[in-house]
């Protein structure tokens, strides 16, 4: 692929051309690296305490713009402006908010309780891991690569941050932003350019990558990144399953199935995409999840009364009418939608079933667009078993008024996530761990577990005190007095109490001759 000189930022409920910029040549990539490592340096020394205490001040040059964020992401992705606002800014504040307090405690050295060395003591440190890589794409273009870039720098890192292609002013946006709050410069530098750039981002090896995106680049990326070593956090696709069970509100079912199929125009990872409803209930909830879709009102995103947006881009349509034209000719019953015109951006919401949807890819493979595919199930083991049938497991949600049984199907769901009596909103959260196993990827960010994703680690080992300083019994030179005292060790792992006790008297005796007797070389 030959990178482009120029990227164009489009509208895409019109395809009107907003906004050109350079791309980043590949050969600059060295420079920002150096510039960032110097930049990483002087940060990383800042204690972790100054680094949280600036997320306050970027927080305050956010929300002296929220409604330019808000404008500027309908624009350029095509979302209605509510959903920019409540889906990605309000989550936004809310993880600065979240990692402005936790941060300082949550990387704080961790002593760990020892076993048999109790003479000894042992802690965990954190360290930053350099200068990272975030490449981001288009569906939320804010909320997902701030996060990790607030994570990473918090932690004392710098980004190289790549936005997506399709919504690179979102990401210069998000540049702006942190040079308005004062962090240094070059600590967070955006690089703009398709996937070519991407892949020569990896060849200037960043300390780890964070990639958000599809399966297919996941492993491009994975495979890339294996050869030189570089560690990897893949947030990839979903085919996420919502199981509604038989004493379900059906009003509370059908609007939760509605906004998680739909929202975004269901180009969002953790989307609906496959309703499993209990066979008894199936006919009433297909019927009134009909009647609201019918409501739902689509259109450009200029026009606040709209609840859909346009889908993004080409590719997403090109998903849909292949998904949609295999179900067809499979007899699967299009219960609304489903219909290609040639307005390239309007794809109507669609309902789909029938005896073989199972089979289909429009039920296995993910299809990032407004698209929900309806199956039944008889036994709560069976909804379970079909719920996992799938190569991805990012989320899953639960509805039903029995919470107990809702816990209880959660613990057995293959997914990183299980939302009861809720949809796909929780990726919004920062306090709780977002990501996914099987194809969804690997590694977790947001919560204080997710920012362990940012540092290294660094075990460090001491004497309680010097008075433990003595050479270590089992070094050389190896004696049968070293061998039969070892031995007798064996002894304190028996279930038996008086058989440990019994040990003492001579372990103790023995260790003593080796401080006093048996001299290690
Ligand atoms: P994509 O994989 O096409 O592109 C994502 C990013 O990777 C873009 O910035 C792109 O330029 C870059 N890229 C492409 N090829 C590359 C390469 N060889 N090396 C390095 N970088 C490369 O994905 P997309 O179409 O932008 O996004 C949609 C996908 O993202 C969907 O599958 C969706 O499920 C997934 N997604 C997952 C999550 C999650 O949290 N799990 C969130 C949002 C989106």
């Amino acid at each position: 692929m030959i990178a482009m000189s120029k990227l164009a930022s489009l509208n895409p409920a019109t395809g009107e051309l907003l906004r050109e910029i350079d791309t980043t040549p590949t050969d600059a990539l060295p420079e920002y690296f150096r510039k960032a490592r110097e930049a990483q340096m002087r940060w990383s020394a800042l204690p972790i305490r100054k680094r949280a205490a600036a997320l306050t001040s970027l927080r305050e040059v956010m929300l002296d713009q929220i409604d330019q964020i808000a404008e500027l992401i309908s624009l350029e992705n095509g979302k209605p402006r509510f959903e920019a606002l409540a889906n990605e800014l309000l989550p936004a504040i809310e993880l600065l908010t979240y990692f402005a307090r936790i941060s300082p405690h949550a990387l704080q050295d961790e002593p760990i309780p020892m076993g048999l060395m109790k003479h000894r003591q042992s802690e965990l440190t954190y360290w930053p891991l350099g200068t990272v890589a975030v490449i981001s794409p288009w569906n939320y273009p804010f909320l997902l690569p701030f996060g990790e870039i607030v994570m990473a720098i918090t932690t004392g890192n710098a980004v190289i941050f790549k936005p997506s292609e399709i919504t690179w002013q979102i990401g210069l946006k998000i540049q702006e932003l942190f040079e308005l709050a004062g962090y240094p410069t070059d600590l967070l530098q955006t690089i703009f350019g398709d996937g070519s750039l991407g892949s020569a981002l990896i060849e200037q090896k960043p300390a780890k990558i964070f990639f958000t995106g599809s399966v297919a680049t996941g492993k491009k990326i994975m495979a890339a990144a294996a050869l030189h070593l570089i560690p990897v956090n893949l947030e990839l696709g979903g085919k996420d399953a919502m199981i509604v069970l038989g004493d379900a509100d059906l009003d509370y079912a059908t609007s939760a199935a509605l906004w998680g199929g739909f929202s975004n125009s269901g180009q969002v990872c953790a989307s609906v995409e496959r309703i499993i409803v209990h066979e008894s209930i199936v006919q009433d909830f297909t019927r009134l999840l009909l009647e609201k879709v019918t409501k739902l009102r689509q259109g450009n995103s200029a026009d606040q009364q709209n609840d859909l947006g346009v889908i993004t881009l080409d590719r997403q349509k090109q998903i849909y009418e292949a998904q949609l034209t295999q179900a067809k000719a499979q007899g699967a019953e299009i219960l609304c939608g489903g219909i290609f015109s040639d307005d390239r951006r309007s794809l109507q919401p669609t309902i789909i079933t029938g005896p073989k949807i199972e089979e289909l890819d429009v039920y296995n493979e993910e299809t990032f667009g407004p698209v929900v595919a309806i199956t039944t199930f008889r036994s709560v083991q069976q909804a379970i078993e079909k719920a996992n049938q799938s190569k991805y497991g990012l989320l899953a949600s639960v509805i039903t008024k029995n919470l107990s049984l809702a816990h209880y199907i959660a613990k057995q769901l293959e997914v990183g996530t299980v939302t009861i009596n809720e949809v796909v909103y929780t990726a919004g959260l920062p306090e709780t761990p977002w990501g996914g196993v099987k194809n969804s990827g690997f590694g977790k960010k947001h919560s204080a577990r997710g920012l362990q994703e940012f540092v290294n680690v660094r075990h460090i080992h001491r004497p309680r005190s010097m008075l433990f300083v003595f050479k270590s019994p089992w070094w050389f030179p190896y004696t049968e007095f070293q061998y039969a005292t070892f031995r007798k060790l064996f002894d304190l792992y028996r279930r038996s109490l008086t058989a440990r006790i019994k040990a003492f008297p001579l372990l103790i005796w023995n260790f003593v001759q080796f401080i006093k007797k048996e001299k290690r070389l």
